[in-house]
């Protein structure tokens, strides 16, 4: 007989949480809060750590934690005062006036889940399907047991199983270009690079490609000088058919479909890799390409769904909307659409017309996330295929352009 086991109270609606990163997390806090009972349940075995290297924060970011009850004035990250824009020798050729607080994903992951009950926290509970029970909704793991409650959240990112079985036929579409990021120890860097980069949000532009860094916090959130971390992106282009494939395989010959585990990457492909950072890249970030104990690949994909809200299930954050991360706003975007979907089912109602109130706040805003992500890495695409691609490309591949534009949210404000 298959266990029940989300937890009941009779006086309380009840949600069942798939996903247990950033917006799983964001909405079970908020849920409880309203007064709700929500249980989460990832896939996961193990606690999730270090996962995406470093966030960008925003504002809108800062407003979604204080709702939950936590700090983000105190020792959220990294403040920079702005940015610069090196050439291949390592010169600055721009700048750019732009302050901001520069974190660390493990330093928002760790703040939700201290704020969220550990016994209502499941891991591996991988979900399998969803089934609809009159007004109750089932969750069914693959170790057996279920789970039910009034709405079931899809926070389960970009390879969603909640929007398999109920939106089939929405797939990630692979942008033409890949991100290798790393994360390295400030101490293991050389002092003059330290000094050159750890001021600033710092662009590099190769021909066709971008890469940017920037200061998070250490392991344990550790801000003193000499114990930060520097983080890094670089975008370069790679052919779905040819050069991803030959990416996403492994030394044992398996091609792994849409991401490749961290430590699966070949040491062919990472020995490549410093060769291009020596070839195409500024002195201070060859030194940091060169020094991450173990740089990570990540194809870049969009997509948006049709629906956020279907009867009694609602998608959100990277499970609804993938934008690419030119924006830097998928922690947000996840934080925004928990404030929607909790305001929404507080709104009263019954809970099919709370998730369509949900839907109508949030599609319009994600859609032109996406749409702003395509149109930043549009230059890093291998094919351009019409003339308004073109004029695009040109206009945002300048490194003025650049600076203003990426990892800033004023294109939603104005
Ligand atoms: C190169 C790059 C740079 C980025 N930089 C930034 C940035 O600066 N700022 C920013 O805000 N965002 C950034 N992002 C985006 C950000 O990392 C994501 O938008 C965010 O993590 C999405 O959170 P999520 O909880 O929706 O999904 P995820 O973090 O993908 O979490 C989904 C969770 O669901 C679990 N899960 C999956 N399937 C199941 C299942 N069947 N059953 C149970 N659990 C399941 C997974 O294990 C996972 O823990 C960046 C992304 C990339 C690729």
């Amino acid at each position: 007989m298959a266990i029940i086991t989300a937890s009941r109270n009779a006086e309380k609606a009840r949600a069942v949480v798939i996903g247990g990163s950033m917006s799983g997390l964001f909405a079970a806090v908020l849920l409880r809060q309203a007064g709700w009972d929500a249980d989460i349940f990832e896939r996961v075995e193990v606690e999730l750590t270090g996962r995406g290297a470093g966030i960008v924060t925003h504002a809108e970011l800062c407003a979604v934690l204080e709702a939950a009850g936590l700090d983000p004035t105190t020792d959220l990250g990294v403040e920079v005062p702005g940015r610069k824009t090196l050439d291949r020798s390592g010169r600055v050729i721009a700048e750019y006036d732009c302050r901001q607080t520069l974190t660390s994903w493990d330093r928002v992951f760790r703040m939700l889940r201290e704020s969220f009950p550990a016994e209502r926290y499941h891991l591996g509970k991988g979900l399998m399907h969803i089934e609809e029970c009159g007004d109750r909704v089932v969750a069914h793991f693959s170790d057996g047991s279920r789970a039910e409650g009034d709405v079931l959240i899809g926070a389960d990112g970009f390879r969603s199983t909640v929007r398999a079985e109920v939106l089939p036929d929405v797939r990630p579409i692979y942008a033409g270009y890949v991100a290798w990021r790393g994360l390295v120890a400030e101490n293991a860097l050389s002092d003059a690079t330290c000094k050159d980069i750890f001021d600033s949000l710092v662009f590099c532009l190769p021909p066709g490609e971008q890469m940017l860094g920037y200061p998070v916090p250490g392991p344990d959130n550790d801000l003193r000088i000499g114990h930060r971390r520097y983080n890094f992106v670089w975008y370069r282009p790679a052919d779905e058919n040819n050069e991803l494939k030959r990416l996403l395989t492994d030394e044992s010959g398996h091609t792994h479909v849409l991401s490749i585990p961290p430590p699966l990457v070949r040491a062919d492909i990472i020995r490549e890799l410093h060769a291009a950072a020596e070839r195409l890249l500024p002195p201070q970030m060859q030194e940091a390409v060169n020094l991450a104990p173990q740089p990570f690949l990540q194809p870049i994909y969009d997509f948006e769904t049709s629906q956020m809200a279907i009867e009694r299930v609602a998608l959100m954050g990277d499970a609804a909307f993938l934008g690419r991360p030119h924006v830097a706003a998928g922690v947000t975007k996840a934080a925004e659409d928990a404030s929607a979907l909790v305001a929404a089912l507080d709104a009263g109602g019954n809970v099919q017309t709370a998730l369509r109130r949900f839907e109508r706040s949030r599609m319009d805003i994600n859609r032109r996330i996406v749409a702003r992500g395509r149109d930043l890495g549009i230059y890093l695409q291998p094919a351009l295929r019409t003339p308004e691609e073109r004029m695009k490309a040109e206009h945002h591949r300048t490194p003025q352009a650049v600076m203003a534009e990426i990892a800033v949210l004023d294109f939603l404000r104005g």
